[in-house]
């Protein structure tokens, strides 16, 4: 391996070492190059490891434990598996979790022969970036390749009155030291509504205000119209279409006015409308690229080359889809790319997952899709109450919808809100990708009981419906 430690000089240096700058990193040192990995905080693995996908997953999953939220379909809405549940308990786990993956990934990279230096980085010309250590000493590292991986922070308007208390941003809510009663939540996209579904479901008041009147506007529509049903009968006040005008405390307690002289008082208030690119320290002007306003980066969207050809951007940094799982891709194929082994082109379809209570996932294309382009379908829905195994889990709600061309048969959307979803999603982003049919569901057993039978039971229903159809068109 070409690799030298303590040497100013590498063949890619990546900034950042969230899940994009780490998957770019381990692939060029597996094609046998020499990285360096300039990471800003004091430990790797970016907000996706340290504020983002990782501490709201593992305080998901803690809630859902201590509540028992998964057992109340058979004890009732009352059963409790830890009566007074603390802010403490919700951040032990969390500490915990978070340890251990720092850990392997510090290993990976030793492991792969990858440099890691602690420091902002900052661009000089395209050929050196200097780095600054958080006890100011600076140093000068050159490469052929850079990677900028340097992913987004919360977005802070001026309005909005911070205090890291009482209002908080989607960095500062996995810190909380108490459990308020009541929360308000600006910004009804995928984190504001798994937190408003999280926090509800530790039986906190939630308002969550959204200036659109829909939320979640990539997912089926079918989909969303249930989830929001749950949402709403379980008490999360949803103020859809609503503006805000002003964000004022009255002593510590936030109170948001809304357009049309409606107000929201709560105990805390969660402000989670949008993030920006963590740009403006990168000094980008030196090497000729410019950022949008929300600080992101243009790329070529097959090579994630910037109008730099030997700078990469990946990762949160360029935009949608901002997820960890598609960050890690984009890292990995631009690595290859940079050394001159492109990959196959990306699968057209990715999951997406949204870890709210209930979960939901959704690959392929929505209804709303498939009639826009004019694609004669039919759909199939299970629900997960008429799987055996839904009745042992004592589930009550949940269902699976798919959506098959008629004329092909082809699966064309697979959408899924429930326990489960994240992972059920899998099967059927390998049927769309695989350019299965429905034919896959209704030849294949599956696992007896199990919740993945919905798939069977979804196009079951799917293909009595096409029956029904044709029956009637002869
Ligand atoms: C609350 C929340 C929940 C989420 N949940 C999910 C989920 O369930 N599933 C999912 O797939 N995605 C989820 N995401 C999104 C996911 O976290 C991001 O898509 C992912 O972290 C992006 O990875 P990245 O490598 O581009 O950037 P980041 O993870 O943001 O990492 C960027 C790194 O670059 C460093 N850096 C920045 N500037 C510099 C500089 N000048 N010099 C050196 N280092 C620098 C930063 O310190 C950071 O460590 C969630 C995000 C949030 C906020």
């Amino acid at each position: 391996m070409n690799y030298v430690t303590a040497q100013n000089t590498y063949d890619v240096i990546v900034i950042g070492s969230g899940p994009a700058g780490r998957r770019a990193a381990v692939q060029s040192a597996k094609l046998g190059k020499s990285v360096l990995v300039v990471e800003k905080n004091r430990r790797v693995g970016g907000v996706s490891l340290h504020t983002g996908t990782i501490p709201s997953k593992t305080l998901r999953e803690t809630v859902l434990n201590l509540t028992g939220w998964r057992e109340r379909g058979f004890y009732g809405r009352s059963y409790r598996v830890k009566k007074d549940i603390r802010a403490v308990d919700l951040l032990s786990r969390q500490h915990k979790t978070l340890d251990h993956e720092v850990e392997v990934l510090e290993h990976q990279f030793q492991r792969n022969g990858v440099t890691t230096i602690y420091g902002t980085a900052r661009f000089v010309d395209t050929g050196r970036v200097e780095v600054m250590t958080a006890q100011g000493s600076i140093g000068t590292y050159r490469a052929e390749r850079f990677v900028i991986a340097v992913g987004t922070r919360p977005f802070r308007p001026d309005y909005v009155p911070f205090n890291q208390v009482t209002v908080l941003d989607t960095d500062d809510i996995i810190q909380i030291d108490h459990i308020p009663r009541s929360m308000a939540i600006i910004g009804a996209g995928v984190i504001g509504v798994e937190y408003a579904s999280i926090f509800s479901a530790l039986d906190v008041q939630v308002t969550l205000i959204e200036p659109r009147t829909s939320i979640l506007d990539f997912v089926d529509s079918e989909i969303i119209a249930e989830f929001t049903h749950e949402m709403r009968d379980r008490g999360v006040a949803m103020r859809l279409g609503s503006t805000v005008e002003q964000i004022t405390l009255s002593g510590m307690r936030p109170i948001v006015q809304i357009a049309g002289g409606r107000s929201v008082h709560a105990d805390m208030l969660l402000f989670a409308a949008g993030r920006v690119g963590a740009t403006s320290p990168l000094n980008l002007e030196a090497i000729g690229l410019a950022v949008d306003h929300r600080g992101r980066v243009t790329v070529d969207s097959n090579t994630f080359q910037t109008s730099v050809p030997h700078i990469y951007a990946v990762g949160d940094v360029i935009g949608f889809p901002s997820l960890a799982s598609t960050s890690m891709e984009q890292g990995r194929i631009a690595a290859c790319h940079a050394f001159g082994v492109p990959p196959p082109p990306a699968p057209e379809y990715f999951p997406y997952g949204i870890y709210a209570v209930p979960e939901i996932s959704t690959v392929g294309m929505s209804e709303a899709e498939v009639a826009g382009r004019g694609i004669a379908y039919e759909c199939g829905i299970a629900r997960f109450r008429e799987t055996s195994r839904g009745q042992i889990m004592g589930i009550q709600s949940g269902m699976m919808k798919m959506i098959f061309s008629i004329k092909t048969g082809r699966l064309l959307g697979c959408h899924i809100l429930g326990e489960g979803a994240t992972e059920l999603i899998h099967i059927g982003q390998a049927v769309i990708n695989l350019k299965g049919t429905i034919d896959f569901f209704l030849e294949n057993t599956f696992n007896y009981p199990t919740l993945a039978e919905a798939y069977k039971i979804a196009a079951l229903d799917a293909w009595n419906r096409m029956a029904m159809t044709s029956r009637a068109m002869a």
